[in-house]
């Protein structure tokens, strides 16, 4: 147990709530300051944004360059601010990582699980840890879990094992302290998973949707027996029907939370289940197209521009992450200032390319995929795209099922779309590929990306 880290996380808990109650202007207020000390900051100790921001110290934020993650890796060195941090360095410390030491004594390391791109390393200090677990503690209460030094929760965790990402590192710092956490891999069989589930009885339970999903059907179909008080979902799009499945076993105990490696949280549901609220006093998130212009709120964007208030190590201003997400145009009615986003539509590469009738590109939202497949009576769901044809995978399908009309609807919605409609191939498997962090993407492409 670490307890300067716990003494910090108290303290800063406290100050996350308050800022929760902040009003509107006193919100723009914070973070107009905040954001001002953070390129402070940068410009004093990060000889590339120096130069990144030359001409521009003063220039809204908004004007000023995106920060992609190839620019971030090949500036790697200049870019942190601790000299002694290396890329090479950090490289070796995350391929042969041992027991829990911190890379130099004092960071954090993870790193992105590589499904959209090369992979990307990430470091922080312990300040800026306790505030990424302090941010994760409020969106906890948020959900209903209020941690207390005097009463012990029982946690499961069920996402990456892997000790590189963050949501086991996360897992890790909170376990054997006044929440004791079940981690288990999302990559584990199902009969395991249910199993160590049935023993343990989590009062909470944090797991990727795909697996909630899963886990939904079992505990309808009588092999769960868990009455987890709140249920997290975070890292993969929580579509309509896996939000049904989950109340309709458990009640009405499901929150969705979202965030990215690079940023940690940046967004939770509150108890009015309305949406979730953006981190706002934390993140500063623009939402916009593929060419970088500002989204209105209302309209999905193609990707956001992230900057990370908090962020001294490795200061991450107008970073771009490749998530398709709206902002809701009304606040909620729970009071908090924060925005919310109404929807989320995952993940950029998620979006297929078809050719058109004169071979033009068309571009198929990953949403309309979701309406379809949705409601299917389906244990599991994965759209892969080929050169030659679109494989949908399916798990849990009953005798009844009628395939051909599921891929007449395909070529209906995708013809739709104004795309040539592919080859469908329905495959039954016995299980949706994972990925290497244990994720199972709806839909995905095996086609290179093309260059934007
Ligand atoms: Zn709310």
């Amino acid at each position: 147990m670490d307890v300067r880290l716990i003494t910090q996380l108290l303290a800063k808990r406290g100050r996350l709530r308050a800022q929760e109650r902040m009003a509107r202007r006193e919100l723009e207020d914070y973070r107009a300051q905040a954001l001002g000390i953070l390129r402070d900051f940068a410009y004093a100790h990060s000889s590339f944004y120096r130069e990144f921001h030359r001409g521009l110290y003063a220039a809204p934020l908004e004007e000023l360059p995106v920060l992609t993650k190839a620019t971030l890796m090949a500036h790697f060195d200049d870019l942190v601010t601790d000299r002694a941090v290396r890329l090479e360095d950090v490289k070796a410390y995350a391929a042969d990582r041992r027991g829990n030491g911190l890379f130099l004594g004092r960071y954090q390391v993870y790193a992105t699980s590589g499904t959209s791109g090369r992979p990307g390393l990430f470091l922080v200090n312990r300040d800026e840890w306790s505030t990424m677990l302090a941010a994760a503690l409020r969106s906890f209460e948020g959900a209903g879990i209020r941690l207390k030094l005097t009463r012990r929760l029982k946690m499961a965790q069920i996402t990456s094992a892997n000790s590189s990402h963050m949501s086991a590192q996360g897992g890790r710092s909170m376990g054997n302290w006044w929440m004791p956490v079940l981690l288990l891999s999302a990559s584990e069989p199902v009969a395991t998973i249910v199993g160590r589930l049935n023993a343990w009885q989590p009062e909470a339970l944090l797991a990727y949707a795909s697996i909630i999903r899963v886990l939904a059907d079992e505990q309808s179909a009588g092999r769960l027996a868990i009455a987890p008080r709140t249920i997290i979902s975070g890292s993969e799009v929580l579509t309509r029907e896996t939000r049904r499945r989950a109340v309709e076993a458990w009640g009405d105990v499901l929150f969705n939370m979202h965030g990215t490696t690079e940023c940690g949280g940046i967004g939770a549901e509150c108890d009015r289940h309305r949406g979730m609220h953006l981190q706002e006093d934390l993140v500063i998130v623009e939402v916009v197209d593929r060419h970088n212009r500002p989204v209105p709120v209302g309209e999905s964007g193609e990707k956001l521009l992230v900057t990370v208030l908090a962020s001294r190590t490795q200061p991450l201003i107008r970073y771009e992450v490749d998530d398709s997400l709206r902002l809701a145009p009304d606040p909620c009615p729970c009071g908090r200032a924060f925005s919310l986003i109404d929807e989320i539509q995952g993940r950029v590469h998620e979006i297929l390319s078809f050719p058109g009738p004169a071979g033009e590109g068309i571009n198929v939202h990953p949403i309309v995929f979701h309406n379809l497949m949705d409601t299917l009576s389906v244990s599991g769901w994965q759209i892969v795209q080929d050169a030659d044809r679109l494989h949908v995978l399916l798990t849990g399908v009953p005798a009844s099922f009628n395939e051909d009309s599921l891929a007449d609807a395909i070529g209906r919605a995708l013809a739709g779309q104004g795309a040539v409609v592919p080859r469908v191939n329905i495959e039954h498997v016995p299980a949706i590929p994972q990925n290497e962090s244990g994720k199972t993407p709806l839909v995905k492409s095996n086609l290179p990306r093309s260059p934007e």
